[in-house]
């Protein structure tokens, strides 16, 4: 994937240039990356991909981080403030985001941070970055967790830009 364009080197001798070097150089053809990251160790895999992918042309990348809320998973079924565990899962995600972004070399203004449904927000980020690349990852499912969907499965379904569905085994 790619275009690949040959530079020709010239050497001047004796007021003649002549074909001194050919160097190969790699053209990805995506400029604005967006990466879904959960933070887990598959992160890390997605971010080995998304290199291999984007070499060293210049690519702005994005990483997305998604806390869904306590309260819309959980809150009419559990009868206590759900506010100080909220708090600490957004404290850890905040120090575990700007380490990801820190080793990724991605500024601290291309870490997002949001609340909500992880499909809906990379998506929204995406369209917000005019991306051409999201880079997801995926598992293999089977039996319930099949038909319930995954995230993978649910931005291809919606993105406005290629997706890089990376296999990252079970789940
Ligand atoms: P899943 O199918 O939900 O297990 O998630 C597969 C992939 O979706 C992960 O490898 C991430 O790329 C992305 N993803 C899932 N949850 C989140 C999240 N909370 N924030 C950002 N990306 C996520």
């Amino acid at each position: 994937m790619g275009l690949t364009l040959t530079l020709l080197l010239l050497r001047r001798t004796e007021g003649i240039f002549r074909a001194s070097t050919q160097v190969e150089v790699y053209m990805s053809p995506y400029s604005t990356v967006v990466l879904a990251a959960d933070l887990t160790e598959e992160s890390t895999l997605l971010a080995e991909r998304m290199k291999q992918i984007v070499g060293d042309s210049p690519c702005a990348v994005h990483i997305v981080h998604v806390i869904e809320p306590l309260s819309s998973a959980y809150g009419g079924d559990v009868p206590m403030d759900l506010s100080p565990v909220q708090d600490q899962i957004q404290d850890q995600a905040k120090t575990h985001l700007a380490e990801f972004g820190r080793q990724l070399g991605v500024p601290e203004a291309h870490q997002h941070l949001i609340f909500g449904r992880p499909q809906s927000e990379i998506q929204r980020v995406a369209e917000e970055c005019e991306a051409d690349l999201i880079v997801v990852g995926s598992h293999t499912r089977s039996g319930l967790a099949r038909l319930l969907g995954s995230t993978a499965n649910g931005v291809m379904d919606s993105a406005p830009c290629d997706v890089l569905a990376v296999h990252v085994g079970e789940g």
